[in-house]
């Protein structure tokens, strides 16, 4: 299928009639998702959002449900999040991060109701990268500019249009509903190009970097590796597939509710316990907890890193930390 882009808007603002549609857009000086109402709106000529696509199945902060209590008891409102959603144009290694988080939030140990509610609801259409960041390295992380893994609808940008895939079963039905235009074969050879010519290669090899870390817990290769880190958790905060969380009430007299809120393993105070104690007591701890989570643990549980190479961390790092340094110097170590 094609859609010519001065198609975009007009399609956008109509699906927004009848679903809750998400997209890019520019705002506040950076590109980030948000829900529209006119196609107009969109951005789509965006290296990549700011922060990531997960705040769109997980969000940033949440009311899990809210409560009262009275002289009947307690009484509890589930906010279960069911709109039909369309996410457009979400960029594949996102788009691979939601496939990695569907590990977490549904497996034989727990299943998250909120995530899987809106993940059941949520069509995502993605977007390949023309033109890949230079932080960008997702073509060694089992990912790359043009991966299809986990969109519904695959969208190749030719210059005046953009080549539409329908991937998934549901892609396929909103492609049709569309009404769209065939492709030519012209189109279709130059899309196939695109898709096989572009990479995102920073130089990133994590073959047998599991196995490695397994064995270093107590190498001093992590003495040095975090000092110059602050604890700002900006590269944990912004990461695809970080999904740590925190659950608080916010009550006022018998009135209140659940919270759920993103939290980090970088930031000092995550895992310090009432008494005092703090079994990640510094950087060193922390950075190492980082990478053993992403490259070792992850792998062990899901047999997947857990890093998809958008290079948010590298970007958005104030002291210009590299996690693609930091695995070199894994792989150099004897
Ligand atoms: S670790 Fe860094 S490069 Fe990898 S997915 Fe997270 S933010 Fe992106
Ligand atoms: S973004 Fe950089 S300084 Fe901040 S916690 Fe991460 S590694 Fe440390």
């Amino acid at each position: 299928m094609i859609i010519n882009k001065n198609e975009i808007a007009n399609i956008l603002t109509k699906l927004a009639e009848e679903y809750l549609v998400i997209a890019p857009v520019q705002k506040d000086g950076i590109v980030q998702f948000s829900a529209i109402k006119n196609g107009a709106e969109a951005c789509l000529t965006f290296a990549n959002t700011k922060k990531p696509g997960k705040e769109i199945l997980f969000p940033q902060s949440e009311e899990l449900y809210s409560y009262t209590i009275d002289t009947e008891g307690v009484r509890m409102q589930a906010n279960v999040d069911q709109k039909e959603t369309i996410v457009f144009g979400m960029r594949p290694c996102d788009v691979k991060s939601l496939v990695l988080l569907d590990n977490v939030f549904k497996n034989d140990q727990y299943q998250d109701v909120y995530y899987l509610t809106r993940r059941a609801n949520t069509l995502i259409v993605g977007l390949g990268c023309n033109e890949p960041a230079a932080t960008c390295f997702c073509s060694n992380m089992a990912c790359g500019p043009f991966a299809k893994e986990g969109s519904d609808i695959f969208l190749t940008d030719i210059g005046e249009a953009y080549v539409a895939e329908g991937i998934s079963e549901k892609g396929q039905a909103l492609l049709a509903k569309l009404g769209l235009g065939s492709a030519t074969a012209e189109q279709k050879a130059l899309a196939n190009q695109l898709q096989a010519e572009t990479k995102a290669d920073g130089g990133v090899n994590i073959a047998g970097i599991a196995e490695k870390l397994g064995g270093m817990f107590e190498h001093p290769f992590w003495d040095s590796l975090h000092e110059k880190c602050l604890g700002c958790a900006a590269c944990t905060y912004l990461c695809p597939t970080c999904h740590c969380f925190d659950i608080a009430d916010e009550a006022t007299d018998c009135n209140g509710c659940r919270v759920r809120n993103w939290d980090a393993c970088m930031f000092p105070l995550f895992t310090l316990h009432g008494s005092g104690h703090n079994p990640r007591p510094n950087g060193k701890a922390r950075w190492r907890q980082r990478l053993m989570h992403k490259f070792n643990y992850f792998v062990d549980r899901y047999n997947a890193t857990a890093c998809v190479g958008c290079g948010r961390c590298i970007k958005n790092c104030p002291v210009n930390l590299d996690i693609r340094q930091a695995l070199a110097d894994i792989r150099a170590l004897d």
